[in-house]
C-alpha cells in the first residue's frame, strides 16, 4: 500500500466532481475537440471519461501514474509559465490511488493500450484496439478509504457538483464538444461550435443566453471579452460568475466584485449577474501554484484587471441604455 499516495489523493480528490475536474482537464489539456463523460450513481459506482485527444504512448503509461510525473512542464522556471491546466502531476496518481481505474488509449492510429491500476498498483497492460485519444474509468471511488466515503452528500448534491464543474469547463472551452451524462440521461451537452452565447444556452437555457451582452476591453496586459446579464436578470448568488482566466475556472472575490462594480448602482442588494468573463494574459503573470485543487490563484496586476473589467461592462450597460 503506498500510503503517501492515498494521503496526498485526499488533497485533489475529494468526490466525484473532483475525479472529472482532473480528467477533464487533461482531456482539454490533450487537445480533444470532444469530450464525453458518463455517470453510473452519481459517479461513485463508476465514472468514464472518453477524449479524442493525443492519447498516450504504451510507454508512457506507468509515467502517467506516477505521482509527480508530468510531461505538461520540464523545469523549475517552468512552474510559472503554466499554459496547461495541469502541471502538478497528481491526479491520475491520487484517482488510481482510492479507485480501480482502467485506461484505454491510443496516440499513434496504430494499436492502442489498454491498462488497469488498483489501490494506486498496476494490475495489467496490453495491446488493445482502440480509438485516437484517451477513456479512463474509474470504478467504486473511495472503496478502500470508507473515511472519505462518509464524507459525501447524497448523489443528487454529487451530481450537482458534477454539473457546477462541467458547466464551467464548458464555458471556458467553448470549442469543445461537452457531454455529461448520469444513468443514460444527459445533464450537459454543448455543440463545440466555439460560439459562446449558444454553450450559455445549453448550460442555463435560452432564455437567460439571449438576455446576454456582450463585452470586451483590453490593456497592455489583459484582454477581457465574454457576455454579462442585463440587469434586470440577477440571481442570488454570485455563483453564476465564471472567471475564467486563461481558460481555468477560478475563484476571486475581487474579481467578481469587480464584475459587479461594472453595474454601478444597477444591482439591488443580494442580486448578482450571470456572467462568463475570459481574461487572458501572459501565463507569467498569473501564479497557479497555490492550491492542489489550482482553482485559487496568485495574480500580478489584480488591481489593473479589476479596473479593466469594471469599465468593460459599465460601458457596455451603458451603450445599452440601462
Ligand atoms: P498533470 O495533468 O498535472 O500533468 P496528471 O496526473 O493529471 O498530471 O496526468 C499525468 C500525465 O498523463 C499528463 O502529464 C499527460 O502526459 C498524461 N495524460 C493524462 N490524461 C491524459 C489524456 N486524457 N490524454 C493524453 N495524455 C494524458
Ligand atoms: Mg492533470
Amino acid at each position: 500500500v503506498n500510503l503517501s499516495n492515498q494521503i496526498a489523493a485526499g488533497e485533489v480528490i475529494e468526490r466525484p466532481a473532483s475525479v472529472v475536474k482532473e480528467l477533464v482537464e487533461n482531456a482539454i489539456d490533450a487537445g480533444s475537440s470532444r469530450i464525453r463523460i458518463d455517470f453510473i450513481d452519481a459517479g461513485l459506482k463508476q465514472i468514464v471519461v472518453q477524449d479524442n485527444g493525443s492519447g498516450i504512448p504504451s510507454n508512457q503509461i506507468d509515467l502517467a501514474f506516477t505521482r509527480h510525473a508530468t510531461s505538461k512542464i520540464k523545469s523549475e522556471h517552468d512552474l510559472f509559465n503554466v499554459s496547461t491546466l495541469g502541471f502538478r502531476g497528481e491526479a491520475l496518481a491520487s484517482i488510481a490511488a482510492v479507485s480501480h481505474v482502467e485506461i484505454l488509449t491510443n496516440s499513434s492510429g496504430a494499436i492502442g493500450t489498454r491498462a488497469e491500476f488498483s489501490a494506486g498498483v498496476k494490475k495489467m497492460q496490453e495491446d488493445a484496439a482502440a480509438r485516437q485519444g484517451t477513456q479512463i474509468t474509474v470504478k467504486d471511488l473511495f472503496y478502500n478509504t470508507p473515511a472519505r466515503l462518509k464524507y459525501l452528500r447524497s448523489p443528487r448534491t454529487e451530481i450537482m457538483k458534477t454539473v457546477d464543474i462541467v458547466n464551467r469547463l464548458a464555458l471556458g472551452y467553448p470549442e469543445i464538444a461537452f457531454t455529461l451524462m448520469n444513468e443514460g440521461r444527459i445533464l450537459l451537452r454543448t455543440a463545440g461550435n466555439n460560439n459562446l452565447r449558444q454553450t450559455v444556452s445549453s448550460v442555463y437555457g435560452r432564455n437567460i443566453a439571449e438576455r446576454m451582452l456582450p463585452f470586451k476591453g483590453s490593456d497592455n496586459d489583459f484582454e477581457v471579452s465574454g457576455l454579462i446579464s442585463k440587469p434586470e436578470l440577477t440571481r442570488s448568488t454570485r455563483n453564476f460568475i465564471s472567471i475564467l482566466l486563461n481558460g481555468r475556472y477560478i475563484r476571486n472575490f475581487k474579481l467578481a466584485s469587480a464584475v459587479m462594480a461594472g453595474y454601478g448602482n444597477n444591482l439591488t442588494d443580494k442580486h448578482y449577474p450571470i456572467a462568463v468573463i475570459k481574461i487572458k494574459t501572459d501565463p507569467l503573470l498569473v501564479d497557479v501554484n497555490v492550491h492542489p485543487t489550482k482553482r485559487e490563484v496568485r495574480l500580478s496586476k489584480e488591481t489593473e484587471l479589476s479596473r479593466l473589467i469594471t469599465s468593460a461592462i459599465s460601458s457596455v450597460l451603458l451603450k445599452n441604455d440601462v
